[in-house]
């Protein structure tokens, strides 16, 4: 084992790594100045069970019927051999009727965890075999294991459907239960669903490149699948996904910067909850917060849909009296004031400006005025 690998694993402690999945890779992008949750992330460890011992609300979960209605809605799409799906391809990407061929990778080990590393040997024989033979059927892959290097570390992901060859280039398709209505899907939803088939293309690209392959014979286009208006009719579109890659990539990279971002903890720094033999967790509490206050946190209210420690970063925010408890507008709109007392204190005159804080002490006091002048109006 490599030292880094055995500083997250000492980081993590006695609990079995969480893997990584497009969802969290995807909440990297959501935040990431944040070295708190990089390391976190990077050593696997189990942050809902730290939130947990913690008393801390946690985001909410998807909801049990909205998993159940996501699944049937891709059982629907996939049916008899993606009948529907090929159809919806067709008129998409613009296929020829002898074009495709349909696998299913399930049948090679089923979805059980401990069969990953077979369905994903599988998924490179199936995806390097029609990369390489341009005699065969354009293949569609349902179920496929796909491998993507996370901080020196393969992470499995596990897309719906994935890759389309068409004129030698493939395609990640997504199938989502959210709607596409009068041809609109709610921005964020279909912005966080680029992002996780953004995994997909990288992962998709690792593949390729270890075969020998030229990455870019992976789309930055991606088509994602949806309902259509209120029916369970899918309809299916092409989205770019070039940003959303860009992005991913460049937060992935940063996880290179772990070791940096471990020396700078206080040694033997650990997030273990030192489990009981019956897996309850025995960390006093007091020990586990100011061990996950040692690396630096960047927190914004977004946290609180994509992280399960949004609650202890809010807190210490708003403890600190940080700006970024009022919002990423306020933050972005008083840069380079970090704390609410010191804005406060340049806007009422109790701090005189330094020279590179005038502009922002001086639109401070505007507003103070403009908002005098609000109040007075109203009485
Ligand atoms: S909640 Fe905390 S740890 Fe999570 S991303 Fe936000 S600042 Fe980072």
């Amino acid at each position: 084992m490599n030292s880094l690998a055995a500083r997250l694993d000492a980081l993590r402690g006695s609990s079995p790594p969480v893997p990584h999945t497009a969802k969290t890779l995807a909440a990297l992008t959501a935040n990431p100045e944040c070295d708190r949750r990089a390391l976190l992330d990077a050593a696997g460890v189990d942050k809902d069970a730290l939130a947990a011992h913690l008393n801390l609300p946690r985001p909410l979960r998807t909801s049990a019927i909205a998993l159940d209605h996501g699944a049937a809605f891709e059982r629907r799409v996939t049916a008899q051999d993606g009948a529907e799906l090929v159809r919806l391809l067709r008129e998409t990407l613009d296929l020829t009727l002898p074009e495709v061929s349909y696998e299913d990778v399930n049948a090679v080990g089923g979805r059980e965890p401990s069969s990953l590393s077979l369905r994903h040997t599988h998924t490179c024989n199936l995806v390097l075999g029609a990369a390489r033979d341009k005699t065969r059927a354009r293949t569609l892959l349902n179920h496929p294991v796909l491998r993507l290097t996370v901080a020196g570390h393969p992470a499995y992901l596990e897309p719906d459907i994935v890759a389309f060859q068409h004129h030698e280039t493939f395609h990640i398709v997504e199938i989502k239960s959210f709607p596409v209505i009068d041809g609109q899907a709610d921005p964020a939803k279909a912005a966080a669903a680029l992002t996780q088939a953004a995994a997909y293309v990288l992962a998709l690209r690792e593949l390729l490149t270890e075969g020998g392959l030229p990455p870019e014979r992976v789309s930055n286009r991606v088509v994602l699948v949806n309902p259509r208006d209120f029916s369970h009719r899918p309809i299916a579109t092409l989205a770019d996904a070039a940003q959303k890659i860009k992005s991913l990539s460049r937060h992935l990279g940063r996880l290179r910067r772990l070791p940096d971002l471990l020396d700078q903890l206080p040694p033997s720094t650990t997030f273990d909850l030192a489990p009981d033999c019956e897996a309850n967790p025995t960390r006093p509490r007091e020990e586990l917060a100011a061990a996950l206050s040692a690396p630096r946190a960047h927190y914004s209210p977004g946290c609180l849909h994509h992280c399960e420690l949004a609650h202890f970063c809010r807190n210490a925010a708003r403890h600190q009296g940080r700006t970024e408890v009022l919002g990423t507008t306020v933050r972005d709109d008083v840069a380079g004031i970090d704390n609410i007392a010191l804005a406060l204190a340049l806007t009422d005159g109790h701090q005189h400006p330094s020279r590179d804080r005038s502009d922002i002490t001086q639109a401070l006091r505007h507003s103070q005025r403009v908002h005098a002048d609000f109040l007075a109006g109203m009485t």
